[in-house]
């Protein structure tokens, strides 16, 4: 699940629904037909067991993955995980060469030998570490040199702190606190300051200062994924640690200041950026052909993102067990059922996209660009994204009939929700930008549905864990899944 809300244009909401009739269940499909899908579908439900998803997520989402970050390692190694499971299965690769489907993302880093910050005072120098003293946001990075002629402690840097006090052209030094980084920073700007440094202060200790310095640090200077550059004019909010503030202050010749002091010390910060350069990203595809000669072309798409947030510069793993290590192994026991139940009418895809977290970038490459074998054409898309938390009997799903996207897929979940043990499906609308299946609908126009369990207190946290989840539900999910992919070969779908 993404964090951040992804805004999509209008035209995601427009799908030719009035072309595109569902089956409303197992009813509708011609009676010989259902006898013939019972044995199948019978043995593909009995394939997906809760301690098979155990072990392939105790693995994914081991700290040895280290969060699966888009870029890492680790992801690469995930997806040829994945992708060796395909092969072992039988599912035939539906990347451009193999399982893996690649493409690439320009990424932007910070010349950490060239940017500094250097404060002087009558001759005098030090030097100030990128990553070791001081650090700033990963995300927007640009070019930067800015300089004041000295500092200011402005306390938290609220408005009525702030108020009386000589900041043209200097920097502001202030604490942690509860405030938000755009009010201390609109504060600053509008008293005429030339920047922000904060120290350690309320919620955030010495010590989760200079994890987080080292962690940017790192993150800025190794490269980041492009998601727009910053404003070379806009002015820098820094995070200092208390060793850092020491070194300003020995140079100012003061104690630790209080509310109005003033450092007596010209401090510059310089950003200096390397060269714009690609990043190479993997999503992982499976094809199960179709046996119908009618049917075949046409494609159904079963999806899940299989990257998370990454790891602390300290070793600490945002595992990703739920968000989306449950939907990731939920698909990897579906290629399983698929096995089980022989070909299906229709032909399935299944994919893996990296990205997500990102901002939904593996499903964006590939539903801008699709590779679609023999003519292969998408008719539905089905998304699991954090299937394995919160109550046994819940499930949310979206477009609900509240949403413009509304369509038979999720008729088809919730005639089918109960034989798995869910209630009612709850709504889960508000997040249709949250997950990949907003960029299948948007760029594919194709009917979509996406099951979600729900957000909750480890959501994009270190605490997110193999040990916290319910294998029962994850496998219930999945055979939902394959419930509704079996309904899916009826005759009577059509575009
Ligand atoms: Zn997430």
């Amino acid at each position: 699940m993404n964090k951040y809300l992804v805004t999509l244009g209008l035209s995601t909401l427009v799908l030719p629904l009035s072309s595109f009739t569902l089956a409303s269940g197992q009813d509708d499909v011609d009676a010989t037909i259902a006898k013939e899908l019972e044995r199948p579908l019978t043995r593909a439900l009995d394939s997906i067991q809760p301690k098979r998803i155990q072990a392939d997520l105790h693995f994914l989402a081991s700290d040895e993955m280290r969060g699966r970050d888009t870029p890492s390692q680790e992801q690469r190694i995930a997806a040829r995980f994945i992708a060796a499971r395909l092969q072992r299965l039988g599912w035939e690769p539906g990347g451009k060469d193999g399982y893996l489907w690649d493409y690439e993302l320009p990424t932007v880093a910070i010349d950490g030998s060239e940017s500094s910050m250097d404060a002087t005072k009558a001759g005098e120098s030090v030097e100030l570490g990128l990553g070791v003293d001081y650090a700033f946001y990963p995300n927007s990075l640009s070019e930067l040199d800015v300089s004041g002629k000295g500092l200011v402690f402005v306390g938290t840097g609220t408005k009525e702190e702030l108020e009386g006090l000589d900041l043209e052209g200097r920097w502001t030094l202030c604490r942690h606190s509860e405030l938000r980084y755009t009010k201390v920073s609109s504060n600053a700007r509008k008293a005429g300051a030339v920047g922000v440094i904060v120290l350690p202060g309320e919620g955030m200790t010495a010590t989760e200062m200079e994890q987080r310095v080292q962690t940017w640090g790192k993150q800025v200077t190794e490269g980041r994924l492009n998601r727009g550059r910053g404003n070379s004019k806009a002015r820098p909010y820094v995070y200092m640690t208390e060793a850092g503030a020491q070194k300003l202050f020995k140079l100012a010749g003061s104690g630790v200041p209080e509310l109005g002091d003033g450092l007596d010390v010209a401090l510059t910060e310089k950003r200096v950026m390397l060269a714009e350069s690609t990043a190479g990203l993997e999503n992982v595809i499976g094809i199960w052909p179709g046996s119908d000669p009618e049917l075949a072309s046409e494609l159904i798409i079963l999806s899940a993102h299989y990257d998370h947030v990454g790891a602390n510069s300290d070793g600490t793993v945002f595992n990703g067990a739920d968000d989306n290590g449950s939907g990731t192994v939920g698909l990897l026991s579906v290629a399983e059922a698929l096995k089980a139940y022989g070909p299906m009418r229709r032909s399935i895809m299944l994919i893996w996209v990296s990205g997500e977290e990102k901002g939904l970038l593996g499903s964006a490459a590939w539903t801008k660009d699709p590779h679609l074998p023999g003519g292969l054409k998408p008719v539905a898309n089905i998304n699991i994204d954090m299937i394995g938390r919160n109550d046994a009997r819940s499930l949310l799903v979206t477009p609900t009939q509240d949403h413009d996207a509304y369509n038979g897929l999720t008729r088809m979940a919730e005639s089918y929700r109960a034989e798995e043990g869910f209630d009612k499906l709850g709504s889960a609308d508000a997040y249709w930008s949250r997950s990949d299946h907003a960029n299948f609908s948007k760029n594919l126009q194709i009917p979509v549905a996406f099951l979600f369990s729900d957000i909750h207190e480890d959501y994009h946290k270190v605490t997110d864990t193999p040990d916290k989840i319910d294998y029962d539900k994850i496998a219930r999910v999945s055979r939902l899944v394959v419930r509704m992919l079996n309904g899916l070969q009826a005759d009577s779908l059509s575009l």
